[in-house]
């Protein structure tokens, strides 16, 4: 790993302006599910990077769960040292090709640059990193040279899971990994869009995971398939990261006619046709010719968006509950938390109508019991509560709705209600500062524990957990805790 020698260009931001990669244009990425953004020249990275002011307090920094020293990295890619950048990543943060793609980015709204100018363009130095570094084969296995001779089984692939266990790995333990989808990566795998990231980034992940150690179970749901204490006879230490992924529904006048789903019904779906378990015309529920109703302005919802495009929707509507956020930071929102400001998706780009401060009231079907419009009307926010505006109720055709209002915890009963589990007043698993349940020996990080949240706090999450497990199971640690389950974002 190389030692820094100060910035490598001082007056960096006061000479160059943010760029990012740009995205292929909207008719072209229409017509396949590649990722959407083109690459962005290394050249012009090492540019963007000068832009650092390598801060005495790096704010960006302290903005990101994960800790990540990104004025260090920045400073390395400026110097086109890019073997010690991926080196100076990667001992922060498992997994940047998942962050580099999908975190919203908390340390650009930390970054110092931001008050008065626009932030360094953290993520795409962070993504560009690891990509050359796979290109280049640096990304290699990390094998324990001392065994444990402790066992973990980690519940969940998602992002908490993986991080968790491939710390877990390199401590020396013996981890397998349970997940009851067939493919591992949870909300990765069959949440996210290809166009958002393509899978093959997991696929490659998972095959150094493989090489280092861990061990992957696909098609076991622990709590069905094995029971709980199977589980808890087979291994010295249990990890649940089971994720948040209870739905949060609408029960509505109406809510049984055919063609309502939820996200997580429709999504997985697409992301198979894309893995080739059949082709995109035969996808089971699909937009293809309909008219769309997404409800819900988040980006599960934007997730939805671009795949009816894909699909080739006939229409599509976003609805939003609340009002559209101002293009610039309010007053309650300053530097630097994040930015709570409209924000155009690439899916957005795409095409749709984003209709805000609209409450659905009912949805309407025909005499066959299949969805044919829904009744809305506008709302504004009076103290804090949503008050319908008078004279504003319409109806809306809509062949199909996408349910994307979140997620409310982790799955009630199953393995939880085996281990007699706690949970907390939110619904999600109790744990106390160190990750730990109240059942001996079983430990909990991610959305399972936290509550829905970014991927960041996923991995943060698992990398704490994994340190706590690793310290009660040979009573020391050297592995990183960057985050406490109570710690929460600069909101
Ligand atoms: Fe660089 Fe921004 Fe971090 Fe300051 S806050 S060190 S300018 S990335």
């Amino acid at each position: 790993m190389g030692v820094r020698s100060g910035m490598a260009d001082i007056r960096g931001f006061l000479k160059h302006d943010r760029e990012t990669a740009n995205r292929r244009p909207v008719p072209v990425r229409l017509l396949d599910w590649h990722e959407v953004y083109e690459d962005f020249d290394r050249s012009s990275l090492r540019t963007q990077a000068s832009r650092c002011m390598d801060c005495g307090i790096p704010f960006c920094n302290n903005g990101c769960p994960l800790g990540n020293i990104i004025p260090d990295w920045n400073d390395l890619v400026h110097r086109d040292q890019w073997r010690d950048a991926i080196d100076r990543l990667h001992a922060t943060n498992n997994f940047p090709e998942f962050t580099g793609r999908l975190c919203p980015a908390p340390c650009e709204g930390a970054c110092v640059l931001g008050i008065d100018q626009d932030p360094v363009a953290i993520k795409q130095i962070e993504v560009t990193i690891i990509d050359h570094a796979f290109e280049m084969d640096w990304v290699e296995p990390i094998i324990p040279t001392v065994l444990s001779g402790q066992s973990v089984a980690v519940v969940g692939s998602g992002p908490a899971g993986l991080a968790a266990a491939q710390q877990l790995t390199r401590a020396g333990h013996a981890v397998v990994v349970f997940e009851r989808a067939d493919r591992i990566g949870g909300l990765l795998r069959y949440g996210i869009p290809e166009f958002k990231m393509e899978k093959r980034h997991i696929d490659r992940r998972v095959q150094q995971m493989e090489q280092e150690g861990t061990e992957f179970r696909t098609g076991i749901n622990v709590g069905v398939d094995v029971s709980a204490d199977e589980i808890r006879q087979q291994f010295d230490a249990v990890v649940l990261a089971g994720g948040a992924t209870q739905w949060r529904d609408l029960p509505i006048e109406g809510r049984d006619l055919e063609g309502i789903y939820q996200a997580m019904e429709y999504l997985p779906w697409a992301n198979r046709a894309q893995e080739g378990d059949f082709t995109v015309e035969e996808t089971p529920i699909s937009a293809a010719g309909k008219k769309v109703v997404i409800i819900g302005g988040g980006d599960t919802g934007a997730d939805c968006l671009g795949t009816a495009h894909r699909q080739g929707a006939a229409s599509v509507h976003q609805f939003e509950i609340m009002p559209c956020p101002p293009e610039e930071r309010s007053a309650g929102n300053p530097w630097p938390t994040f930015p709570m400001t409209f924000k155009v998706s690439s899916a957005h780009e795409e095409g749709g109508e984003r209709v805000y401060s609209v409450n659905t009231d009912e949805f309407l079907g025909d005499k066959d019991g299949n969805l044919r419009a829904l009744a809305a009307h506008e709302v504004q926010l009076v103290d804090g509560r949503f008050e319908k505006v008078a004279d504003t109720d319409f109806e809306l055709e809509a062949d199909i709705v996408l349910l994307a209002m979140g997620f409310t915890g982790p799955e009630p009963g199953g393995l939880l209600e085996q281990l007699d589990i706690d949970l907390d007043e939110r619904s999600n698993v109790a744990r106390d500062d160190n990750f730990a349940t109240n059942v001996e020996n079983i430990w909990v990080c991610g959305d399972m524990g936290r509550g829905q949240s970014l991927i960041v706090w996923a991995i943060a999450e698992g990398r704490s957990c994994a340190a706590a497990v690793d310290a009660s199971l040979t009573g020391s640690t050297s592995l990183m805790s960057p985050v406490k389950p109570t710690d929460r974002p600069l909101l």
